[in-house]
């Protein structure tokens, strides 16, 4: 029996699925993929071999694996003696910093997880506005809560003609009826929302988007889109959300809110917050966050919030994002290598599209047309992509076959050259194979 073999059966006797998180089960992959250790921008399997990594930790790592500077933080909370469950300096200083970067935050609070910020900012919404009903967008996920457990990834019975979607629950185990406070309408539809806010405003706390849709792949707002969203929540009183966990400090340390030019009252930050360590932020506007007790009457505690091997590794990761010609590097190598990968597939007999902005991306087979929803997302062809995705990975190259992928400042031009020379290769045997 090989040592994967070993290792996964054990894992499955005790684990579901022989796995942490569903996700990492990987099943169109044909099983976890199980790493012994990663550096830079690499990852090394069980047998030793490097794989040039574009997950990035689902895109937590953006300063690579095994950053000097993350590791010695995470040394430093151990000096410090393991504290936990305690307020340091250091977790004003992390806030501050966080309010000096992204342009709506005024106070923050930190969590360990994108899931418990989206459900908090919720809450803080709900709290401020005395409603209940929250508009999400088809094909936008906001983590494992029961609130959002709606549409992330609807199958074509989720989508019906004209605005408001019919619900999809994308888990058993939901209770019924809580279906009742979600309204999902289809990104980048100005009228959808339009109607939805004028007529049910008065029952509506919160809209929450990812303001680049890279769950679906890499879903950019239509022009105008925000600067709408943002007007007609202002008009009716609606808290504007942008769920930044997976946007955050991407295409810069201002998020995509100061990409994309557009504030919202309440934003998530989380993955590459940390750096790598699992630390996560949620906050905004002062007079909203001021609804958290013990300020107001709205509850946000946890025994592991702000643990300090996860605040000092924010504390360098952001350093890091701050400093000059980090975010030259992305763009470089963004630019680079989404520009190399659509030439390929258009001098190819293939039909896909590469879809990127920043340090993130998806592919999408068999779609020629560029994606603005979900309707457009899903017609993404799962086949093709497995078979793209499988060329790559026996050529060590690494990422996965739903949804977004992702580089991070350790890879180098040099990763990117490798890379488009195994895409070139990979593309070939796969234009000759459905031929
Ligand atoms: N929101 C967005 C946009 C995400 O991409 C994710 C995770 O992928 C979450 C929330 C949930 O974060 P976590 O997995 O840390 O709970």
């Amino acid at each position: 029996m090989s040592q994967y073999d070993e290792i996964y059966e054990r894992a499955q006797r005790f684990l579901p699925g022989g796995v942490s998180s569903s996700a990492r089960a990987a099943v169109a992959e044909g099983g976890p993929f199980y790493v012994a250790r990663g550096d830079g921008a690499h990852l090394y399997d069980l047998n030793g071999r490097a794989y040039l990594d574009f997950s990035m930790s689902h895109g937590a790592s953006l300063l690579g694996h095994n950053h000097p500077k993350i590791n010695a933080a995470v040394r430093q909370g151990l000096d410090l003696g393991t504290i936990c469950s305690m307020e340091t300096r250091y977790h004003g200083e992390l806030a501050e910093k966080i309010c000096m970067l992204v342009p709506c935050m005024e106070m923050v609070r930190f969590a360990g997880s994108g899931t418990e910020t989206t459900m908090h900012c919720l809450r803080a919404a709900r709290a401020y506005t005395g409603r209940d009903l929250v508009v999400k967008f088809e094909g936008h996920f906001h983590g494992m809560h029961d609130y959002l457990q709606y549409n992330w990834f609807p199958t074509e019975a989720g989508r019906s003609p004209g605005g408001e979607r019919t619900i999809q629950c994308e888990s058993a185990g939901v209770p019924p009826g809580m279906e009742q406070f979600v309204i999902v309408l289809p990104f980048n539809d100005s009228e959808a929302v339009e109607r939805t806010l004028s007529t049910r405003w008065d029952e509506i706390a919160a809209v929450i988007l990812e303001p680049i849709d890279y769950n679906a792949g890499c879903v950019l707002p239509r022009p105008g889109f925000l600067d709408f969203l943002r007007d007609e929540c202002s008009r009716h009183d609606v808290i504007l959300i942008f769920d930044e966990i997976l946007s955050g400090f991407r295409t810069g340390a201002d998020c995509a809110q100061g990409y994309l030019g557009v504030t919202p009252d309440l934003c998530t930050l989380g993955k590459c917050l940390g750096g790598g360590a699992p630390i996560s932020a949620f906050g905004g506007r002062r007079d909203i966050m001021s609804v958290v007790a013990p300020l107001g009457p709205s509850t946000h505690s946890g025994t592991y919030n702000g643990h300090l091997f996860h605040i000092l590794p924010a504390l360098a990761a952001l350093d890091e994002y701050s400093s000059p010609g980090f975010y030259d590097h992305i763009h470089t190598l963004a630019d680079k290598l989404y520009d190399s990968t659509n030439k390929l597939f258009q001098a190819s007999s293939l039909t896909a599209r590469l879809q990127g902005v920043g340090a993130r991306f998806g592919f999408f087979f068999g779609v020629e047309e560029e994606v603005w929803d979900w309707a457009g997302a899903s017609r993404r062809d799962v086949e093709l992509t497995k078979r793209f995705r499988d060329g790559c990975f026996r050529r060590g190259v690494y990422f996965d076959v739903n949804g977004h992928a992702g580089f991070s400042a350790a890879h180098t031009e040099a990763d990117i050259d490798r890379v488009l020379a195994v895409f070139t290769e990979v593309i070939d045997e796969v234009a000759k194979e459905v031929s």
